[in-house]
């Protein structure tokens, strides 16, 4: 058990312990307990939800200037306190800590240095008469509380992706980390509370029922925004619909990755294999579901299994580790059980990992299975593991038809030297974001979100601000 973590609730500026049930905390590397951690009450909820709404009356008015201070503050504490944040997630999470520490930490604290800079540039439609004797001119605000809810594959990241925008619109928050993953969100409140005014950011732990149900059905929450999965996203647009509350839900994904003849087949082999298995697959964006041309199918097949076969998985400060764990004991049976599955249907073939790792942590291999069908289990459901499935593909358009053959509608990606044929594709994908010769790329200018049900709104971006704000038009007789 770790001594000096940060196990408190935020509310109000004040850091209380939960009085909920007790959630153990565990590193997924070792299936050990790191943590017990109370959740918050229903009483400690509506305290939170108290607070964040008092709170607005004076936040909702201040400057975009004097918010930006702040979220600018915010990023120097994540950024000079890296170490301690990357070793926390990485505890928490299984994830290198070396990978943390490089690529999601500094991520985070540009989050929050993007929507300082972004909320004093709006731009907007002009004022002006577009009535004759009238002006008409357009506001942007915000909203009031916003209830987040985060998911536990990249917890700090995804709170970042959260709050940023939503206070620097001007709203007020009540994050509500996911119970398996909280330890880096809980040590952010104790940043923010020397930096935000008491009630603008509050935290509250516990499981989706006990904690954020109640949370997304006070009535004085006007946005509730989740990233979780689609069956979630359900759960909480009907619990909204009562209320018509707005949201914004970034749910799962199955991104198909289309491969052409023509592709650089080093840069996508290079490619998949670092983008298929980050973070153990456990990514919406993952580059899971891959299409190959029939004249570089096999080639492929056989450069990504023993490029895969190499990847070093283990724990968190191993020497030269790329992966780590699957984040549960659950996640490990659901991904196992997948695998299974695949290779019980006979015209599949594992060519890389395929099995669970011994020992105690919940590691399973990097695994490619080839020869999938369309309409395989493992080629149309989001596994959320270290898990490349590969179908062969004679022409373009059924690269295309079998790519947007998806309930989901989150990330996906071309490969391929003829730039005609890439503008083409992408134009043809129903999907969020089409990347192309690479996947994953994620920044803070550009919107990241889905389609169908990979759910709406837009995280990062100026969208994102919109998505956080409301216009508002203002018209003046004169
Ligand atoms: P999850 O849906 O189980 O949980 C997400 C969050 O919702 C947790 O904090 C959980 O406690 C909370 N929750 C669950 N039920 C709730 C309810 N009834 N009311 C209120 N809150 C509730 O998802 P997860 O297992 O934490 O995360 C994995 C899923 O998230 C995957 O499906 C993945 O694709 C998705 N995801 C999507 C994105 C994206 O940007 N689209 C990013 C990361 C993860």
């Amino acid at each position: 058990m770790e001594k000096t973590l940060q196990t408190a609730l935020l509310i109000n500026g004040l850091f209380v312990q939960g009085e909920g049930n007790i959630e153990e905390i565990v590193n997924p590397a070792t299936g050990e307990c790191i943590a017990r951690i109370h959740e918050a009450s229903l009483e400690q909820v509506q305290a939170a939800v108290k607070s964040a709404d008092a709170a607005f009356a004076e936040w909702g008015r201040t400057t975009p200037k004097d918010r930006a201070q702040m979220l600018l503050a915010i990023a120097d504490a994540i950024e000079s306190h890296a170490t301690e944040f990357a070793r926390l997630e990485s505890l928490n999470c299984g994830k290198p800590y070396a990978l943390a520490l490089a690529d999601e930490i500094p991520a985070v604290a540009d989050v929050f240095r993007f929507f300082a800079g972004a909320v004093r540039a709006q731009t907007g439609l002009l004022a002006g008469e577009y009535l004759a004797g009238h002006t008409s001119l357009i506001r942007r605000d915000p909203l009031g509380v916003v209830a987040s809810i985060a998911p536990w594959n990249y917890p700090l990241m995804m709170a970042a992706w959260k709050m940023a925008p939503a206070l620097a619109a001007g709203n007020t928050v009540v994050l509500k980390p996911s119970e398996q993953t909280p330890l880096t969100t809980l040590k952010l409140a104790e940043y923010c509370a020397d930096i935000l005014p008491p009630g603008v950011f509050n935290v509250v732990l516990g499981r989706g029922e006990t904690v954020g149900s109640p949370l997304i059905t006070q009535p004085q929450v006007r946005m509730i925004s989740l990233t979780g999965d689609v069956s979630t996203g359900s759960r909480i647009l009907e619990a909204a619909a009562k209320s018509l509350k707005r949201t914004h839900l970034e749910l799962g994904g199955k991104a198909p990755v289309l491969v052409f003849d023509d592709a650089d087949l080093d840069e996508v082999v290079a490619g998949i294999r670092a983008f298929g298995y980050y973070n153990a697959g456990q990514d919406c964006t993952a580059a899971c579901r891959l299409y190959a041309h029939s004249r570089i199918y096999d080639r492929l097949v056989a450069e990504l299994s023993s490029a895969v076969s190499a990847i070093r998985f283990g724990k968190q400060h191993d020497d030269g580790v790329e992966m780590g764990p699957l984040i549960s004991e659950r996640q490990l049976n659901r991904v196992a059980s997948f695998v299974e599955r695949a290779q019980q249907q006979g015209h599949m073939e594992i060519t890389a990992g395929g099995k669970r790792a011994p020992g105690a942590g919940y590691f399973f291999q990097p695994t490619v299975i080839a020869g999938a069908r369309q309409s395989d289990e493992i080629v149309c459901s989001e596994v959320f593991g270290p898990v490349v499935s590969i179908t062969r593909f004679d022409d373009e358009a059924q690269a295309v038809a079998w790519a947007n053959d998806s309930t989901y509608g989150l990330a996906s990606s071309v490969w391929t030297r003829d730039v005609g044929r890439a503008m083409r594709v992408a134009s043809a994908l129903q999907y969020g974001c089409t990347w192309i010769n690479t996947h994953f790329m994620l920044i803070s200018e550009m919107p990241h979100g889905g389609l169908k049900r990979s759910g709406y709104g837009k995280d990062l971006s100026l969208y994102a601000l919109e998505d956080y704000s409301v216009a508002r038009h203002i018209m003046i007789k004169h």
